[in-house]
């Protein structure tokens, strides 16, 4: 059978001529070798212009497309660069020259409902009814989750409405299927509807979330640790590790004057010599002898605060000097009034002898404290809301309708497509190419009217 059709066929091109067929592109083939495998002179590269010599990379292989041949000569060849677009290749039949171009697909739209009786297995049979293979496993891909099409029995039934682009008589691109039923022996059917976007829906309505985002003041506190100058840290100890052996008081028994004196001052412990430092930064005030304290240095910090290390071997400062926090100031002695060596120490405030250690810290020279410190904010804040809804999904409720008085059909039915293994075209002869067909290559600069080689 398949020979004698062959050689009909045979038969056929050499009576008119041309012939036209469906190639598929060969993987791994650039442009310019597919021309010479024509013998299409490469000069043909070079006309390409920039913009358009990038579609050749486009080319996929593997994919059909169609060429209109003479003998060993391309009259034309119709390479498709996605569904709406094509390469078109084509033969000046005066001078023999080929002209590259890039052209609208011709195709139209077909529009069916179609309604599937299972017999044995559901690809076969839709792909059996209607010839349009890719319909069978859409479907199948719609109802994922939903109906398992392995599982359909003979008898069941499914009606669907599609879309599909017809070119040359036969599907082109992808189908598009907008609503369907399936229905088993027992049982509702189980509709399906496609939205604009191409998800399948259950129902005629579909729930959404719609997420809102804006803005909006919120307030808010952090809280979080500072570090402070507190009067507490304000003075340094003036002798970083001594010993206190002797603390602020009014009153206190006197070891030498046998009597009760206060004790306007903290004494350190320390051995001779050892270095003083000054309790903050400030001016030195007095630097010399005072009575019962001996050698003393006074040094003033400003806001009303004056301190005075007593009893010092030796100064090492002078009035009117400025000193640093830190800075050595004199010596540890026992100079004046004095049990041993040590250094008495006195804070004044406005003139008034203050407890010194009230007003230090208890880290050896740390003028700062930590203190937990809570803001109050405003900020403009952005937030997301997501709130559900229930949209009807366009055309659905008038789907359903249609595919119910679908199912209330009795007989199966489709429009059918040419089976695409006997769909070999034919062009009858050169002196009809201004008549214009449906599909390829009716808009195609020189229309070549087509014949089908069979019918089905
Ligand atoms: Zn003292």
């Amino acid at each position: 059978m398949r020979r004698v059709l062959m050689g009909m066929v045979i038969a056929m091109a050499l009576l008119w001529g041309a012939q036209s067929r469906q190639s598929v592109w060969k993987r791994g083939e650039t442009f310019s070798e597919y021309l010479q495998r024509y013998g299409i002179s490469q000069d043909l590269l070079k006309s390409i212009g920039d913009d358009d010599s990038k579609y050749l990379s486009e080319i996929q292989g593997g994919d059909p497309f169609y060429e209109l041949v003479e003998g060993k000569t391309l009259l034309e060849a119709l390479i498709p660069l996605g569904e709406e677009m094509q390469i078109q290749l084509l033969r000046d039949l005066k001078s023999g020259r080929y002209r590259f171009d890039i052209v609208p697909i011709v195709y139209k739209k077909v529009e069916d409902d179609v309604l599937v009786r299972i017999e044995k297995n559901c690809y076969s049979d839709i792909d059996r009814l209607t010839r349009n293979p890719r319909l069978g496993f859409l479907l199948k891909r719609l109802y994922k989750g939903s109906v398992d099409f392995r599982k359909l029995h003979a008898g069941d039934r499914i009606a669907f409405h599609y879309r599909q682009k017809s070119r040359l008589g036969r599907p082109w691109g992808q189908p598009e299927i907008l609503g369907a039923a399936v229905e088993g022996r027992r049982g509702k059917p189980r509709f399906l509807f496609v939205d604009e976007e191409g998800n399948a829906w259950r129902d005629t309505h579909k729930t959404v979330r719609i997420t809102k985002t804006g803005k909006k003041l919120v307030e808010y506190t952090t809280t979080r640790t500072v570090k402070v100058r507190g009067s507490a840290g304000r003075f340094s100890r003036p002798v970083p590790g001594a010993r206190i052996t002797s603390r602020f008081t009014y009153k206190r028994w006197h070891p030498i004057l046998h009597r009760y004196r206060p004790h306007l001052g903290v004494d350190f412990g320390a051995r001779r010599g050892t270095p003083i430092h000054a309790t903050a930064s400030g001016k030195v005030i007095y630097a010399g002898w005072m009575r019962g304290y001996g050698r003393v240095v006074k040094i003033d910090h400003g806001r009303g605060f004056v301190s005075l290390y007593a009893h010092q071997s030796r100064l090492k400062v002078r009035r009117g000097n400025y000193v640093k926090r830190g800075q050595v100031i004199g010596y540890v002695g026992s100079t004046g009034r004095s049990t041993g060596p040590h250094l008495h120490f006195g804070l004044y405030r406005n003139g008034r002898a203050v407890d010194p250690l009230r007003y230090m810290g208890k880290s050896r020279g740390g003028v700062y404290t930590t203190r937990r410190v809570t803001t109050h904010h405003k900020k403009m804040k952005t937030y997301t809301k997501v709130t559900k809804k229930t949209v009807p999904i366009k055309g659905a409720a008038a789907m359903k309708r249609r595919l119910e008085r679908v199912l209330a059909e009795p007989a199966a039915h489709a429009y059918r497509w040419d089976d695409i293994g006997k769909n070999l075209l034919y062009v009858e002869d050169r002196a009809k190419a201004l008549e214009a067909g449906e599909g390829w290559p009716a808009s195609q600069g020189q229309a070549l009217p087509q014949k089908v080689s069979g019918k089905n």
